[in-house]
């Protein structure tokens, strides 16, 4: 490489050193650095070089009118085919309506007062307007839209017009007081002003030269400026790629240092509990959960931390997998924590690695220390105070030798005696803050495991949770029954809303059990949706006020009364109930007495009842496709066939179907998570999962460019391998500082 960068130590360094950082008043001067910071919130060269065009417009074609969206800020290139001028009687001044078209469509455009439209807006003549359409009268209309001649633009005068006719227009993301062209306007200024050949390129040469890539200074000229399409589109490939490689590069130097830390190794004992769990296990573990397990006991056995991420199907047994990782960390002595997302989990899991242990098993008042047997401790924050405080004092003092917990875990006043491992269920609801602050509680780091049932595409597993090394269990224990999933229209089919209930009596009948989900909780509330769930997509919220949706409390008054559950013992669970009641209801389903369970999402993750066969999920289009998947998962445990009704009251042709048929065509996860990025706007996928207030991705979209993310991934790999300080690569180190801190302050020299 031959462009140089120099840290940019705030305040301190010597004009030139850093052009990125570079406060953009030093370049286009005081006036335009204002109003970029006004309306965009840029305020360095760096920040408007990369605020690069959306897309680009064919200076030879017409914008189709018919396709621009109403009420939002857009640009579009239209030609003029009236315009009339009158004074209005209402009220002073005059009113010029203009005609502009695409050819196929019109669109009226009026300016009020407006001398110079009046002027210069002449049939024939082609222009970009930009404002927020609107439909009035049934007709498409713009008012006092900013505009600007397109075939008058001085810089261009004497172009041939051959080529004119083929170069792009960029079109900016605008705001309603900042056009597009006065953005571009502002950028050619400053790609004039800047010192472009003192940028630095983040990429490492060799990859430069792999990619065929233009240098940085030509690129961003490129990008702006285009005089051919194929201009942009080279120099979008540039950034792209860079985009990624940033990612990358950042996620690998975390994952080098978290390597790099020193962690107490965790060595298999040959005769320990570990063995003994084994050879007491009821089933045989699957080809997937014996590899995986073996990478486990291996990592678990290094003095670097273990950090992995383990990825199953619903019901692949990932639990197993963990429970003999902790067995393993509690022959060597050390404590292992179970992290779960939610209180319901977390008493779930209680039970059932009790149970699953069986004898290796003691609670805190019975039985001795010795190696026989490891205590299992449960921590929530709504146990009694007494059972809390002896909880901790058991995590504390080494007593318990796996600590199964939710958030309270992470409290300041939980420590442990020497915690070796930890085991975050269900990732999805838990950020990097909270994994780090579980590591936080270790003398020496913990190894890390993270389980996640969400199915994740390849590439979004890379760029959220590229800092771990990743496994992948995918199959299913042998004897697991298929579930078939139905849709329900009750809005072409209104009788079926009976059918299920007789469905349900069915399976009761059969000695089988039932959920049956609501995504409210009461007539009166905004449902249970945990922050930071994948909710239903914003376009159905339009509907929320003129149907009422189904309640857990409404449902169970109504199936009270519905001859078909006569007799049947029916439960409510939510979120908003007494925990000890919550874990009450839970126990009569588990045993068997309560037949049909009427909840929220509560039983989404982890809940294991075999005996479970049916799941109702009502007014199924107000849950996303993940949750959904992740729901019926619940049911087809116990070798027993499940059935999943979706029931919805949408019309058949009504977008938020489209999730259900999804669901409803296919039980596997990786497929409807690709679905699922598909019908979701990319954003939100990472934005939940990303903590840490990371920009979002600019060019990259994760399902289009998986290619260039795995290649990007890999050359990342390499050279944080070769230098994981980055010492040699101070640009792409200063890259991914930006990345990471998109907010830091521009820095203004002194004197
Ligand atoms: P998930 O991956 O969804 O967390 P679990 O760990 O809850 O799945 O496992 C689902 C069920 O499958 C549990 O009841 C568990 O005991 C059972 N199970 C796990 N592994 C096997 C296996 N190898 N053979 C048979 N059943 C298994
Ligand atoms: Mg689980």
């Amino acid at each position: 490489m031959t462009a140089e960068v120099k840290s940019a130590a705030p305040g301190g360094a010597a004009p030139g050193t850093n052009e990125l950082a570079l406060a953009l008043e030093r370049r286009i001067g005081k006036r335009s650095a204002a109003v970029i910071e006004k309306h965009l919130g840029i305020t360095t060269v760096g920040g408007l070089l990369n605020y690069f065009p959306r897309r680009y417009m064919n200076r030879g074609e017409l914008t189709p009118i018919s396709e621009v969206p109403l009420d939002e800020e857009v640009t579009l290139l239209a030609r003029v085919v009236s315009s009339s001028t009158r004074t209005m009687r209402a009220r002073k001044g005059t009113l010029t309506d203009v005609v502009v078209t695409d050819d196929a469509g019109t669109l009226k455009v009026s300016f009020f007062n407006a001398y110079r439209a009046k002027a210069e807006l002449l049939p024939g003549r082609r222009a970009l307007f930009s404002g927020r359409i609107s439909r009035y009268n049934g007709a498409l209309g713009l008012t006092n839209p900013d505009y600007q001649l397109l075939d008058e633009d001085p810089d261009l005068a004497g172009e041939d017009p051959e080529k004119l006719a083929a170069m792009p227009i960029p079109v900016y993301p605008a705001t309603a007081k900042l056009t597009s062209w006065s953005i571009h306007n502002v950028v050619k200024t400053l790609l004039d002003t800047a010192d472009l050949a003192a940028l630095p390129d983040p990429l490492p040469a060799d990859v430069a030269a792999r990619e065929k890539f233009l240098p940085v200074a030509d690129s961003y000229r490129l990008i702006h400026t285009p005089e051919t399409p194929a201009d942009w589109q080279r120099a979008r490939d540039r950034f792209r790629y860079q985009e990624a490689l940033v990612l990358q590069s950042a996620l690998a130097r975390r994952r080098a240092q978290l390597a790099a830390e020193e962690a107490t190794a965790r060595r298999p004992a040959a005769d320990g509990l570990l063995a003994a769990f084994d050879r007491q296990l009821p089933f045989t573990l699957t080809a997937g959960q014996s590899a995986v397990g073996k990478t486990l006991a291996a990592e678990l056995a290094r003095d670097s931390p273990m950090n992995r991420l383990l990825q199953g199907e619903v019901g692949s047994g990932k639990t197993i997998v963990a429970l003999r990782a902790m067995l393993q960390v509690v022959d060597a002595g050390g404590q292992a924590a179970l992290l779960a997302p939610t209180e319901v989990l977390a008493a779930q899991h209680f039970e059932s690695i009790r149970r699953t242990l069986g004898p290796l098993s003691r609670d805190g008042l019975l039985g001795g220390f010795g190696a026989d047997a490891v205590q299992v401790t449960l921590l929530t924050g709504s146990m009694p105070t007494a059972a809390r405080k002896q909880a901790m004092l058991d995590a504390a003092s080494g007593t318990a030798g796996i600590v199964i917990g939710t958030h309270a875990l992470l409290s300041d006043n939980v420590s442990f005696y020497d915690l070796g491992l930890i085991v975050v269920d269900e990732q999805h609801r838990f950020g990097v803050e909270q994994r780090d602050v579980l590591r936080s509680k270790a003398s020496k780091p913990p190894h890390l495991l993270v389980m996640t049932a969400t199915p994740i595409p390849r590439t979004v597993a890379m760029t959220v949770f590229g800092d771990l090394e990743t496994s992948v269990l995918d199959e299913l224990p042998a004897g697991r029954a298929p579930i078939t999933t139905h849709v329900v229209g009750l809005a072409e089919h209104p009788a079926w809303a009976t059918r299920v209930w007789t469905r349900s009596r069915e399976e009761v009948d059969a000695g089988h059990q039932v959920y049956v989900v609501c995504p409210k909780i009461g007539s009166d509330d905004d449902g249970d949706f945990s922050p930071g769930e994948a909710g239903p997509a914003d376009t159905d919220l339009e509907d929320s006020g003129a149907r009422e949706l189904a309640s857990v409390t409404g449902v169970v008054e109504l199936l009270r009364d519905e001859p078909a559950l006569a007799g049947v013992p029916v439960a409510p669970l939510h979120g908003r109930q007494d925990p000890v009641l919550k874990s009450e209801t839970m126990a009569s389903f588990t045993a068997n007495q309560t037949k049909l369970l009427v909840s929220t999402t509560v039983i989404e993750v982890g809940v294991d009842v075999h005996n479970a066969t049916l799941m109702v999920i009502l007014d199924a289009d107000r849950f996303g496709i993940s949750q959904l998947h992740q729901l019926r998962g619940r049911v087809g445990r116990g070798g027993l066939p499940g059935t999943c009704l979706l029931v919805t009251t949408l019309e058949p042709g009504h977008p938020s179907r489209r999730r259900l048929d999804a669901v409803a065509a296919t039980t596997d996860g990786f497929e409807l998570s690709q679905e699922d990025l598909k019908l979701r706007r990319e954003g939100d996928i990472l934005g939940a999962s990303q903590s840490g207030g990371r920009s979002t991705l600019k060019l990259l979209r994760v399902l289009e460019h998986e290619d260039v993310i795995a290649r990007a991934r890999q050359d990342a790999w390499t050279v944080v391998g070769g230098d994981p300080s980055l010492g040699s690569h101070p640009a792409l180190a200063a890259a991914i500082d930006d990345y990471l801190n998109p907010e830091k302050e521009a820095f203004l020299e002194r004197g």
